[in-house]
């Protein structure tokens, strides 16, 4: 297979950071070592070609791996009594599972997100400091960096507490604005702001909430906007939050975020799969779902927007803005789909599935 062969070139297109473009790209040993437009290459024919696209590493923009304890159809309820701390379904299966197998099914989803070839992924862990560490022991040597948003559990909040998960978790990531008062949310937002650590939360999921809650203070992720208003979508851009959107999981309780309009303010968006319980935790299902979803609800959203969701905008909020371009020499792993290049978008967006992804070679993933 390609994986034993040392150079060789993908012809095709590129979509990256700078757009989607006709390139060629030529790896080595795995590692991208030219790019350029059609024809340039300085291979002269000598090394194997196939056609293809290429696109930096998806990234997953919000999970919560610990309900992949699950293996059951969940009930058909409210998602809030799902959802709902201490005693609704989810929170009860977390509590009536050992930490062993807990940490083999977050482990085992992370394995499957790999597959993918996801390299990162934004997750809401609960259970606060004990939660924590145990996704950061299951995601050990998984290949995926796991940025933790953790759940402190004590109210009123414990400076001690939060302290001790933010030396653990990558920030903290709460319930929601109607559960948690501005005060919590101001202490919480502080000791991130003070660690240099993301401080995010859900919200306008099960209904529309004012910005003005969700915004004070000032979140760095925000999770779903299902019912944000335009004006409500604005307010978000002006205070620079990033959005991460989870469509499976707000169709599954029949609703639906309105994507076009994310894409005409210019919301930056994340694609996230939220709750392992109800999905497997796959990108390439979330972005088609999406795109198909938008038109059936006669609201449809560019492909180019999802792909950028997807693939490109999430390295931003990382700070890892060289993931996101394929370059030679370049941190990011890239991926090969063996997709047409014509509009490559569209494919990335409709037609790829994991059995079209080419491993880049010995040094791959
Ligand atoms: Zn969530």
């Amino acid at each position: 297979m390609l994986g034993d062969v040392v150079s060789w070139i993908v012809e095709g297109a590129i979509v990256d950071v700078d757009g989607a473009r006709p390139g060629y790209v030529r790896f080595q040993r795995g590692a991208v070592t030219e790019v350029g437009t059609l024809g340039t290459d300085s291979t002269r024919g000598r090394v194997r070609r196939i056609r293809g696209i290429v696109v930096p590493a998806p990234v997953n923009g919000h999970t919560h791996l610990g309900d992949a304890v699950s293996d059951r159809e969940p009930p058909h309820a409210p998602i809030e009594e799902i959802v709902r701390a201490p005693d609704g379904y989810k929170f009860r299966l977390l509590a009536d599972t050992p930490p062993g197998p807990k940490r083999r099914a977050m482990r085992a989803a992370l394995g499957r997100m790999r597959a993918e070839g996801v390299a990162a992924t934004l997750d809401f862990r609960e259970e606060g400091l004990e939660g924590t560490r145990l996704l950061r022991a299951a995601s050990r040597g998984t290949g995926v960096r796991t940025v933790i948003f953790g759940r402190p559990l004590r109210r009123p909040v414990d400076r001690t507490e939060v302290e001790r998960l933010l030396d653990v978790a990558d920030g903290v990531g709460i319930s929601s604005a109607l559960e948690e008062p501005e005060r919590v949310r101001s202490l919480l937002a502080s000791a991130c702001r003070r660690r240099g650590k993301y401080y995010g939360l859900h919200a306008s999921e099960v209904r529309r909430e004012s910005p003005d809650s969700y915004l004070k203070p000032r979140p760095d992720l925000l999770v779903h906007l299902t019912f944000a208003t335009r004006d409500d979508l604005e307010a978000v851009v002006e205070a620079g939050s990033t959005v991460a959107v989870c469509p499976r999981s707000n169709a599954l309780f029949g609703r639906r975020p309105d994507l076009a309009t994310f894409a005409k303010v210019g919301v930056p968006t994340m694609l996230g799969t939220d709750n392992a319980m109800f999905h497997a935790p796959s990108m390439l299902r979330e972005v088609e779902f999406a795109y198909v979803t938008a038109r059936l609800a006669r609201r449809p959203v560019p492909p180019g927007f999802l792909v950028r969701a997807a693939y490109i905008e999430p390295w931003r909020f990382l700070g890892r803005p060289r993931w996101a371009r394929v370059q030679a020499g370049g941190p990011g792993r890239p991926l090969v789909f063996r997709l047409p290049p014509e509009q490559p978008e569209y494919q990335l967006a409709t037609r790829a599935t994991e059995h079209l992804i080419v491993r880049p070679g010995p040094r791959d993933p």
